[in-house]
């Protein structure tokens, strides 16, 4: 969390100069079809924190019954508004909308504005070790290893996830540092064995508690980027013991957040993040930059054609 607010406080000369200059903030629109709870929170937080940096920070609200084709309308007209400089459309999108929306969506963002990183274009740029707008969440990843010190170079990196919007990102950020990286996923053979030579191990699978203390090399770094809220007794007896203060938190609100990680694995690791208040913020905080970036890029004729 103080790393999340070390970083907004480093952005605060860019939005004012910015401003100053071109005589409006950075403007973001974040895009919310649906009322999925999750999404609900992620969305808040992110207008609260660019809002309150000094950005313009706009939600755009589509229905849950909302057409494919009304959301590509919102982002066709979202993309000709001077004022955005940077779209953010919220996943996952109702089922509602087909297999396919969310690819066509974010392939309908232009690549200037696309402050999820999620574009082919950028994706590619990232391939080519030209980054611009990079997914936020492994972007927040690699901005704690820093700030925190953790050296990268030469490493052995495992990344258990290998999605398009946090493992692949975030294996390429990692091996542009040069560490020696490893993806392993659902098909991975003996998991634990791989992760274990892991000297920084960054966990995105979805899986509550699914990486215990046999997948990690003493003294290594974990990264829990996973998100999961349990909602059973039995789940929550499970990973956490009598007297602790997720049991307490269960009692009280009837559901808890956790990562990927088991919590035993604080006992060997060197540090791992936490879940609330890891991972989460540091996302918050690079949606923040990748607006700031994309509203430069835009005013100075650099950015994506
Ligand atoms: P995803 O698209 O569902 O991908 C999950 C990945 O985990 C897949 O590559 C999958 O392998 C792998 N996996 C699933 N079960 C596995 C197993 N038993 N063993 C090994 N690998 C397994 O999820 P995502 O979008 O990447 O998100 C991952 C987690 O991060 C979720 O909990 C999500 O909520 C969280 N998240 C957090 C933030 C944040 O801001 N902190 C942002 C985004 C996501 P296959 O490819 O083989 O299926």
């Amino acid at each position: 969390m103080a790393c999340a607010t070390r970083i907004r406080e480093d952005l605060a000369p860019r939005i004012a100069a910015f401003t100053t200059r071109y005589g409006r903030p950075p403007g973001l629109a974040v895009v919310l079809a649906g009322h999925n709870p999750a999404s609900e929170v992620y969305v808040r937080n992110k207008i609260k924190t660019v809002g309150a940096a000094g950005c313009r920070a706009e939600l755009m609200r589509l229905n849950e019954s909302a057409s494919l084709a009304e959301a590509l309308a919102l982002v066709t007209a979202l993309n000709a508004d001077d004022a955005i400089d940077a779209i953010l459309v919220q996943s996952p999108l109702p089922g509602g909308m087909g297999a396919e929306a969310e690819q066509r969506i974010f392939d309908a963002i232009d690549p200037a504005k696309d402050v999820d990183g999620f574009h082919p274009y950028n994706v590619g740029l990232l391939v080519q070790k030209r980054p611009a707008l990079v997914a936020c969440t492994p972007l927040g990843c690699i901005e704690l290893l820093e700030r925190e010190g953790i050296s990268v170079k030469g490493k052995h990196a495992v990344v258990i996830g290998r999605s398009d919007i946090v493992g692949k990102p975030m294996a390429l950020l990692l091996l542009h540092r040069d560490a020696t990286v490893t993806i392993c996923h659902s098909r991975t053979q003996d998991l634990p064995s791989i992760a274990r030579t892991a000297d920084i191990l960054v966990a995105a699978i979805g899986r509550p508690g699914f990486v215990t203390s046999e997948f990690i090399k003493p003294g290594a770094t974990v990264v829990d980027v996973g998100i999961n809220t349990l909602t059973t007794q039995a789940e929550v007896e499970r990973l956490f013991p009598e007297g602790s203060r997720k049991r307490a938190q269960f009692a009280e609100k009837g559901s808890v957040l956790v990562g990927d990680v088991h919590p035993e694995v604080e006992a060997t690791a060197g540090a791992v993040t936490p879940v609330p208040g890891g991972v989460g913020p540091l996302t918050v905080a690079m949606v923040l930059r990748n607006t700031i970036t994309a509203a430069e890029l835009r005013a100075t004729g650099k950015a994506a054609q």
